[in-house]
């Protein structure tokens, strides 16, 4: 061996391989195509600076985008680091830990063991199951924050995302707090079977609870919310919010296609059109979803926490009718969207 292959080719070798770009710089944006910097993605809450579609963010994003920053933390490109951090940071809010569901009910296989599937989302996603449950403020108002995780084997609904929903109504109830849920799912989960099905009532039972307390309940639907969440929480919000492009549906627009043997229209379960529709209430871009999630609490529990300490204490009957009288009219709007929803 020479002097060139034992000592100039590993030299070479080392000085290009310090120049390795890692390949995680830019980011592709699937409606446009345009290639857009990770960072300034990022910086924008996952919004396309050229084209507004909205990329589909993580649980744990959703977090850090919609609660208050902690103190001391300022910019946007702080909020975005924190909420990428996988463990310890969290400012501004506070993960609970939610019930531990059982494993694999069925012992359930198809080309994989259902087990092994599980196990390779937490690896993956570092989550337990595809929800996640937090509390802190938004623009000042005490909130209860469950989001979905759609990274986690597509944000399906078995035993555990049931657990996670009524373990987030009984927080919120347990801290007189609205609770707020960002859905992204692709449905139930069908590896727990009829399990996941029975996830339907009791998450609606759940909601049922902050409800009867008199406490806000809103539902922010992102892309995609489809199937068992569709059918159960997902369409019982007091207001039903919507990300921009989102696609909101039960069944898939090809199903329905072959059934009803018609071409479906332009936009059909796209956020947009529902909106237009009368199925939801409204759709709000990311960026300004801290401040009107923030706006309508204020507006909701405006009367409630100025009603509720003189009915307990002085027993006045004016403040009281006062305070029952606003969460009912909250409630009856949304109501009649959900019965003309299916
Ligand atoms: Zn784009």
């Amino acid at each position: 061996m020479s002097w060139l292959t034992e000592y100039v080719r590993p030299r070479i070798r080392t000085l290009l391989g310090r120049r390795e770009i890692p390949d995680n710089l830019w980011t592709q944006c699937p409606a446009c195509e345009q290639v857009v910097s990770t960072r300034e993605l990022e910086a924008s809450l996952k919004v396309c600076p050229n084209c507004g579609h909205h990329l589909r963010g993580t649980a744990q994003e959703r977090l850090a985008w919609t609660f208050d920053p902690a103190p001391g933390v300022t910019g946007a490109g702080d909020r975005r680091m924190d909420g990428a951090r996988p463990e310890g940071g969290e400012p501004g809010f506070t993960r609970i830990e939610l019930p531990r569901a059982p494993a694999d009910p069925l012992g359930f296989r198809d080309q994989k063991r259902y087990v092994d599937r599980l196990r390779d989302a937490r690896a993956k996603t570092g989550l337990d199951d595809a929800l996640v449950v937090a509390h802190g403020t938004i623009g000042g108002h005490r909130c209860v924050v469950a989001a979905m995780a759609f990274e986690f084997m597509a944000g399906s609904m078995g035993a555990a995302v049931g657990e996670g929903i009524v373990a987030a109504a009984r927080l919120a109830v347990l801290q007189s707090a609205p609770l707020i849920v960002f859905t992204a799912s692709g449905g139930a989960r069908m590896q727990e079977g009829a399990i996941s099905l029975m996830q339907m009532p009791r998450t609606t039972i759940a909601t049922r609870m902050v409800k009867e307390a008199g406490l806000p309940f809103l539902v922010v639907l992102t892309d995609p919310t489809t199937g068992g969440v569709t059918a159960s929480f997902a369409m019982l919000g007091d207001i039903a919010i919507a990300e921009p492009g989102a696609l909101i549906g039960f069944a898939g627009a090809r199903v329905i296609e072959q059934t009803v043997r018609e071409t479906l229209p332009e936009g059909f379960q796209r956020a947009e059109y529902l909106h237009e529709h009368g199925i939801v209430d409204m759709v709000v871009h990311r960026g300004e979803m801290r401040a009107t999630l923030a706006r309508l609490v204020g507006l909701l529990r405006r009367v409630p926490d100025a009603g509720r300490p003189a009915a307990e204490g002085a027993s006045g009957s004016g403040a009281e009718s006062g305070a029952a009288s606003v969460p009912e009219a909250a409630q009856a709007e949304p109501a009649d969207v959900v019965a003309d929803a299916p």
